[in-house]
């Protein structure tokens, strides 16, 4: 015989088991949303088609494969470089070997050197801190905010006389801020160099990234938009500082410029017309990848939008950004790894931001280890006494440990973008309401 008051409890458990319908999730042994875990390859070596093997093939039968033995109209890394300032609305674009090697140019083409200071986010790839070093320039880190970019709040505070250039880093996929960016800049006089490595397509209030500071970069690696496996470009509207950079990129031997400029003792950074004939293949593609990216993320913003207490990703051009992945944010880093958990068990996993690295707890960078010993960067008093470490960069750490986003790929069919949608429903309420 049951008494009426544990009748009555009962009774209410079993309504609000019913209304709530939250089922059991797959990591307290419910059934998962899927069984093959949702993933997907790098971007554009998906996307090759007929199209990169002409170009390859064409390169092969013309015996050139030297960009400068080929006549302008015909070299297939001319051809991309024009295709490329189209596509970026500026007015220059260089091709180089890569990413790494299109920051080198930028240091030179922008006279950085010894002296001075660099400001650049804490969190972005090593690329950005180690051509600073290799200029023999001091990197000064700075914080970042929910956009995973430099918050533009963090610059004004590190500007001393020294600094010169500051770094804007579209990180994975998202555009840096860049209206207070370029404030800062023209207020203090400062030069801005874009790195939209990770965020190639990508534009900011409808500029593409890399076109509004006076020098732009992009890899063209692998885990990029778009690829021949390494690449790397730079765009600028400024003569003088696409003459320096084509000077810097070809040991500064190329003498067809109309300014007297000279000699600048360059590196050979030079793009062969293999790579080039792909990357242009590849181009012609960029707004089809891009395409797809957004209509996928979309559909998942979309499909969760609607969830109480989302705490998203800030993203400060959400038209602009790629959907690179469906970040969200946690209230500790306990409670992200108990999303991941989740998520992973119901066969669509998330992964912390990733792409780059927070570079001042790296241990070699805190200890401003150098090619040799008396490095420039390092051997004024301001070098000796600047600190990296955590102390540095206490909110970065934060942020970074409290999100976890879906990636999303270009290629992910609609089912795998509803699996998408039925997971983070699933978990992302129960995670946040525990
Ligand atoms: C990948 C990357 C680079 C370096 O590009 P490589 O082509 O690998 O040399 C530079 N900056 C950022 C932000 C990157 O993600």
């Amino acid at each position: 015989m049951v008494d009426r008051r544990n009748f009555l409890a009962a009774a209410a458990a079993a309504a609000m088991t019913s209304a709530d319908a939250a089922p059991q999730l797959a990591v307290n042994g419910g059934a998962p949303v899927r069984s093959k875990p949702l993933g997907g390859p790098n971007w554009g070596p998906q996307y090759y088609d007929g199209k990169e093997q002409r170009q390859l093939e064409e390169v092969l039968e013309s015996h050139n494969p030297f960009r400068f033995s080929n006549p302008l109209d015909k070299s297939k890394v001319a051809i991309f470089e024009n295709e490329y300032a189209a596509r970026m609305q500026t007015k220059y674009a260089l091709a180089v070997t890569s990413g790494t090697a299109a920051l080198h140019v930028a240091m030179a083409a922008l006279e950085v050197g010894p002296g001075d200071e660099v400001i650049l986010p804490a969190w972005t790839w090593y690329s950005c801190y180690n051509t600073v070093v290799q200029a023999g320039a001091l990197p000064v880190f700075a914080e970042i905010d929910e956009s995973f970019n430099i918050d533009p709040q963090a610059i004004e505070p590190l500007i001393t006389p020294q600094t010169k250039v500051v770094m804007a880093v579209h990180l994975q996929g998202n555009p840096a801020d860049m209206d207070p960016i370029l404030a800062i800049a023209r207020k203090h006089r400062l030069k801005i160099l874009e790195d939209a490595s990770q965020s190639v397509g990508a534009s900011y209030h409808g500029k593409p990234l890399g076109s509004m500071g006076d020098i732009g970069i992009y890899s063209l690696q692998q885990s990029k938009t778009i690829t021949a496996g390494e690449g790397g470009a730079l765009v600028t509207s400024d003569p003088y500082l696409f003459e320096r950079a084509c000077r810097f990129h070809d040991v500064s031997v190329r003498k067809d410029f109309p300014s007297k400029l000279g000699f600048i003792p360059g590196l050979n950074y030079r793009m062969n017309e293999f790579t080039g004939g792909v990357l242009l293949a590849q181009l012609r593609k960029l707004d089809t990848i891009i395409g797809d990216a957004r209509r996928n993320a979309r559909r998942v913003y979309g499909g969760i939008r609607d969830l109480p207490a989302l705490h998203w990703r800030h993203l400060p051009d959400p038209e602009g950004e790629l959907g690179t992945g469906i970040f969200l944010g946690f209230r500790s880093r306990d409670e992200r790894e108990r999303y991941a958990d989740a998520m992973k068990a119901e066969g669509v996993p998330v992964s912390a931001p990733g792409g780059s690295v927070i570079l001042p707890i790296v241990p070699e960078i805190e200890h401003k280890v150098t090619v040799t010993p008396r490095w420039p960067s390092f051997s004024s008093d301001r070098g000796k006494s600047i600190r990296y470490g955590r102390e540095c960069c206490p909110r970065t750490i934060d942020i970074l440990n409290r999100f976890a986003g879906v990636l999303m790929n270009p290629k992910y069919t609609e089912r795998d973008t509803q699996d998408a949608i039925a997971a983070v429903r699933k978990v992302y309420p129960a995670i946040v309401r525990a």
